[in-house]
């Protein structure tokens, strides 16, 4: 889930954040700190301190939105408002009065990143109806799978997990990006790929999102899957929405590496800063490919992500 950037005055908002899958995202977190039907070996929040599949009431929730109407004003433009955070968002049985209110207040669409455990419960899924975008994590579809790479609370049932995220798919009109997480190792062999084929095409989401790890892992010994091992899922799956959100890390990683490119994108942006837009049109590149090289150049520190307005520029480091 999203490191936190929390802001000063406020306990439960962060960001805004440039963020990869949302744009220009706004954070509302509304669980303690490390409370989650997870103990996900990958977690970059650390690892699990409440491990828990029940559902409360965490904070006065009119505290909540006190802070957000307190930071809206302050914002010039956002993309997303964001139920995310260091903990699983749909514990928190006020989610749905969560996003009734938001609605009274802010036009901004409303997205919830969640792992997906609870879809199963009908008080979740309608919980869920208000916000214009879910984006559920599935990182297993056997037993086995589910068990080593997200250690869960006991009671929870992957078969289940996945019946509860194709029945929300039958009943929600919004969109549904579905992120899955590969861990080297863990949940990247052929038989979790295949049964992971089988479930994505039960829950038809409009997007299904290839990730693995970017930042240290909750336990150690975890490590990020190579990145040919998501572009050989993304081949094997060409009839489905798949793209690939993993940073890379290294110029290994990308193919036909140009270095007559990487210079070329640095000294434009040293020049003046620019959006990947404006990098697409000056280079004739597709997004996918130019972000590569940026996620390397700003690794290296060379340039960085700013939000200008209500757009995301990137600037020499
Ligand atoms: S679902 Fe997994 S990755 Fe997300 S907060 Fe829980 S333990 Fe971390």
């Amino acid at each position: 889930m999203t490191a936190i950037n929390r802001n000063r005055e406020t306990r439960h908002i962060f960001g805004p954040v440039p963020s990869r899958r949302l744009g220009i995202s706004l954070g509302v977190d509304i669980i303690p700190y490390k409370t989650c039907s997870l103990d996900c070996l990958y977690c970059e929040c650390g690892r699990t301190t409440r491990l828990t599949s029940e559902r409360q009431s965490f904070f006065p929730p009119q505290l909540v939105m006190d802070e957000l109407k307190m930071t809206l004003p302050g914002i010039p433009h956002l993309d997303f408002i964001t139920f995310s955070g260091s903990g699983e968002p749909t514990l928190n049985s006020d989610l749905g009065w969560f996003s009734t209110e938001i609605k009274k207040i802010s036009a901004v669409p409303l997205a919830v990143l969640t792992n997906g455990t609870l879809m199963f419960r009908e008080d979740v899924r309608r919980d869920l109806l208000g916000v214009d975008v879910v984006l559920p994590s599935l990182d297993a579809a056997t037993a086995g799978g589910f068990s080593r790479i997200n250690q869960p609370c006991p009671g929870l049932d992957v078969e289940r997990i996945i019946a509860g995220l194709e029945i929300f798919r039958s009943e929600y009109p919004g969109k549904i990006w579905l992120e899955i997480f590969i861990v080297k190792g863990i949940n990247d062999r052929e038989e979790e790929i295949a049964a992971l084929s089988q479930a994505v095409r039960r829950i038809a989401p409009d997007k299904i999102q290839l990730n693995t790890l970017d930042r240290p892992p909750a336990y150690s010994g975890i490590e990020s899957a190579d990145f040919r091992v998501l572009e050989s899922i993304r081949d094997q799956w060409s009839d489905l929405p798949v793209e690939i959100i993993k940073r890379a890390n290294r110029r290994e990683e990308i193919r036909a590496f140009s270095s007559n490119l990487e210079n070329s994108l640095l000294n434009t942006i040293r020049r003046r800063p620019l959006t990947i837009d404006d990098l697409a049109a000056l280079t004739a590149k597709g997004e996918g490919e130019l972000r590569q090289y940026l996620d390397i150049l700003e690794k290296e520190k060379k340039i960085r992500p700013v939000i200008v307005g209500e757009r995301i520029f990137y600037t020499a480091g």
